[in-house]
């Protein structure tokens, strides 16, 4: 069915909109909080609100709970990053809003600030948010948690100033793929139109995130290609394409772990292939896998039976197993995937 070109971006009640309003206008300290390794959509929705919260007056604290915290080097352009602290900094609030995160796992270190909160907002588009109370400002149809946040702050803001919209079409662009999923409705152009008309440069933005790669992402992008393996039979029979990335080789490149997330996107392009994953070893052995689907298969379902999560068609999980065990447990869900 055609999508309704007036079809809204969100469709959540009148009156959470306004519990919200409310709880946020009310609040003298905020702590906003997003999922461990950030990405664009955490980012960017996550500063987007504290800037406007800001210009109104509430004293805000931004933060991720990762045990090892680190800015994730390939979003330390974005307005307003300087102003991000790590956990262990974070002080006692009114208010706590928690973005993009669809369970409380995923807060990471911070995970109790959920149950010591007087009054919590939880911002999310995942298809499974679980384990928080408060304000559920939550819409899995949503094409990013920063397609929610730009509809609460009409509500909060007579305007948006043109860094506020450069966060919030960071979000949107990274986790529609540049408009290519198929989240990518009227309605999520929409957004997109009215974030450029209060400022965004999509030119900009776009050059910052896809069209700027280092020497060294382009060796490891080399080391994950040389190793790449194709299982047409695997996935019951739609076909799997996968690979991995060391901490040597983000050692050699000088390289951190969120520096390779385009990885995925080059092996993702196999044709042969409906699923696509890559094996990325973090500093503690560990591998942060990423699996992403051309269409045909539930990569979500999958994800979140090895104990991660994520959408439909792009999820993870967290493998403590070296790359052959990760593979076959990986390959071994995918056997009996549900489509999507
Ligand atoms: P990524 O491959 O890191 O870009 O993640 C794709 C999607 O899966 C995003 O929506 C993430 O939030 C989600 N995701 C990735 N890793 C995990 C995990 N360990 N647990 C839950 N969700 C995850
Ligand atoms: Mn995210
Ligand atoms: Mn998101």
């Amino acid at each position: 069915m055609a999508t309704k070109p007036d079809a809204l971006a969100v469709d959540l009640p009148e009156s959470l909109w306004s519990a919200a309003v409310r709880t946020l206008e009310g609040a003298h300290t905020a702590i906003l909080v997003c999922h461990v390794a950030p990405d664009g959509d955490a980012l960017g929705s996550m500063l987007a609100l504290a800037r406007v919260l800001r210009s109104r007056g509430t004293e805000v604290t931004c933060t991720w709970g990762d045990a090892t915290w680190v800015v994730p080097p390939s979003y330390r352009w974005l307005p307003d990053i300087d102003t991000v602290v790590a956990p262990s900094q974070v002080p006692r609030s009114d208010v706590l809003v928690v973005l993009d995160t669809a369970s409380r796992d995923r807060l990471g270190v911070l995970g109790d600030l959920a149950d010591s909160a007087r009054e919590l907002v939880v911002i999310d588009h995942h298809a499974h948010n679980s384990g928080l109370s408060g304000i559920q400002l939550i819409d899995p149809a949503a094409a990013a948690t920063a397609v929610l946040v730009e509809e609460l702050l009409r509500r909060l803001a007579p305007s948006i100033d043109v860094e506020t919209a450069t966060l919030l079409y960071v979000g949107l662009v990274t986790d529609t793929g540049s408009f290519q999923h198929p989240v990518t409705t009227p309605a999520v152009h929409a957004v997109a139109g009215r974030l450029l008309a209060d400022g965004a440069d999509p030119s900009a933005i776009s050059r910052q995130l896809w069209g700027t790669r280092s020497f060294g992402f382009n060796t490891v992008l080399g080391a994950a290609l040389s190793r790449l393996r194709l299982e047409e039979q695997a996935a019951d029979g739609r076909g799997w394409v996968w690979t991995w990335t060391t901490i040597d080789d983000l050692a050699t490149a000088g390289l951190a772990l969120d520096e390779i997330e385009p990885v995925i996107d080059v092996v993702r392009a196999t044709r042969e292939a409906d699923v696509a994953a890559v094996f990325k070893q973090d500093g503690d052995g560990s591998f942060r896998v990423s699996t992403r689907s051309r269409g045909a298969t539930d990569v979500g379902a999958v994800c979140a039976a090895l104990g991660g999560g994520g959408h439909k068609l792009a999820a993870g999980f967290t493998s403590y197993d070296d790359v052959d065990t990760t593979a076959e447990r990986l390959r071994a869900q995918l056997a009996s995937a549900p489509a999507p």
